[in-house]
């Protein structure tokens, strides 16, 4: 196996290995969030200035940096749901569990058109039935162009009159087929959770969150450059920080692509 490990250096480093990064940029202004007033609410990112080659410091620069757990591109542990609160802090989850094959379902077109658009079996059994069983130890991705409106806080929750947030999300019955009758890592999406605006109307509510972290399933949210995948066979690696307890952390997610 160590033919693999010169391969997998010697391919990123002459180009044959693509390494895309799915990391939104992480500032003030990166969309969080936002709960009914009655629930706690988590704070935007903010970074506090220690010194920069000056009287404060003279050769070095460096930072303190605030954030929720759940911010920008980012894990969701198990125990982030009340499903899987004995399932695993991101300290928990062991690394080998956060590299996985990269399962790639395109919904952008029809998200274009039906902003609450969610991921179904059908979308799944298609994407097998051009590719084989999704493998054990996928990351299912969910493209839905939802990672350019990004940097506009109010196309990114998309709310309606009634402050209502149409985005697009998961249905029950796809979180089940996942991991009930599939193997995967978790999901990864690139709104700001990984359920629908409105999955909180929903039966259960929030029926991804509920049914992936009660498995002891993972999430990976506000992924970016997804179209820069192909539908099979790349492979993504998404590691959270190690903050004991935590349920959730900001990850550098990155995929490796060949060709
Ligand atoms: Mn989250």
């Amino acid at each position: 196996m160590q033919e693999v490990l010169n391969s997998l250096v010697g391919g990123i480093r002459g180009g044959t290995l693509r390494v895309v990064d799915l990391t939104q940029p992480l500032n003030g202004d990166t969309p969080i969030l936002e709960l009914p007033e009655q629930w706690g609410q988590t704070i935007p990112f903010k970074s506090h200035e220690i010194s920069r080659y000056d009287d404060r410091g003279p050769f070095w620069y460096w930072n303190t940096f605030e954030t929720g757990e759940h911010t920008g591109t980012h894990l969701d542990a198990p125990s982030h749901w009340a499903t899987g609160r004995d399932k695993g802090t991101v300290d928990t989850i062991p690394p080998s569990g956060l590299i996985g094959s990269a399962v790639v379902i395109d919904m952008k077109s029809e998200c274009d058109r039906d902003h609450d658009a969610l991921l179904s079996p059908d979308h799944l059994l298609g994407w097998e039935s051009r590719h084989g069983q999704i493998p054990a130890g996928a990351w299912v991705l969910v493209r839905t162009g939802w990672a350019s409106r990004f940097s506009d806080a109010a196309a990114y929750k998309n709310a309606d009159a009634d402050g209502n947030s149409h985005v697009p999300g998961i249905s029950k019955d796809a979180a089940e087929l996942l991991t009930q009758q599939r193997d995967i890592l978790g999901v990864g999406v690139e709104t700001v959770g990984t359920d629908a605006g409105m999955a909180g109307t929903f039966d259960p509510p929030f029926p991804n969150h509920n049914i992936m972290h009660g498995a002891g399933r993972l999430g990976l949210t506000s992924l970016v450059n997804l179209e820069q995948l192909p539908e099979a066979g790349a492979v993504v690696i998404a590691l959270p920080l190690k903050i004991e307890g935590g349920s959730g952390s900001p990850v550098r997610a990155i995929a490796l692509v060949a060709g």
